[in-house]
């Protein structure tokens, strides 16, 4: 039997949107065993102007303006991302800095747990056979990131603007 829906809270559900579509993956596949491994993974992770981490039972991510701070005319010799290290208007950003906090949401592993065990057991059944590697190897990952996605939109609740990889794309250029 499929437990209650789990009703999260816009902020739980912008939280979800954050973690890494594998990990997600894995605990829709798996929720207990997938949880666990969160439990036990890097505690710290981000970048470009965002920030996951565990503490104590819950999973937190914060997101933050990530400001050019030293400009420069001529480009180093190892700049090679034409994107992330350079203004709109062709200049070389030699540092970044951290500016105000733009969202901060928390969520407990529990609950992570038992929303992915409210997900229909259809969903849950495909997500194992895109995640397992043993005893056959049948991971797919875009088709995990399909289910992942598909979960996330059809039972999470909240607007799915703000994804990990969009996010930091369409939040940098609004700070422009
Ligand atoms: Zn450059």
């Amino acid at each position: 039997m499929t437990p209650r829906p789990v009703m999260l809270t816009d902020d739980e559900a912008r939280v979800l949107r954050e973690v890494w579509p594998l990990t997600l993956g894995h605990i829709i596949a798996n929720p207990a065993d997938g949880i666990q491994s969160l439990r036990n993974s890097c505690a710290h992770s981000g970048g470009g102007g965002w920030q996951r981490w565990i503490q104590g039972n819950r999973i937190h991510i914060e997101h933050h303006e990530w400001l050019p701070d030293v400009l420069a005319d001529t480009c180093p010799d190892w700049c090679n991302d034409p994107e992330f290290w350079h203004t709109p208007d062709g200049k070389h950003i030699n540092r970044w800095r951290r500016g105000d906090v733009l969202f901060e949401g928390s969520i407990t592993l529990p609950r992570v747990q038992r929303w992915a065990e409210s997900l229909p057991a259809e969903l849950r059944a495909r997500a194992l056979v895109a995640w397992r590697t043993w005893p056959e190897n049948t991971r797919d990952l875009d088709e995990l990131a399909r289910i992942v996605r598909e979960a996330l939109d059809a039972h999470c609740g909240a607007p799915a603007e703000l994804t990990h990889y969009a996010g930091q794309i369409v939040g940098q250029e609004a700070l422009w």
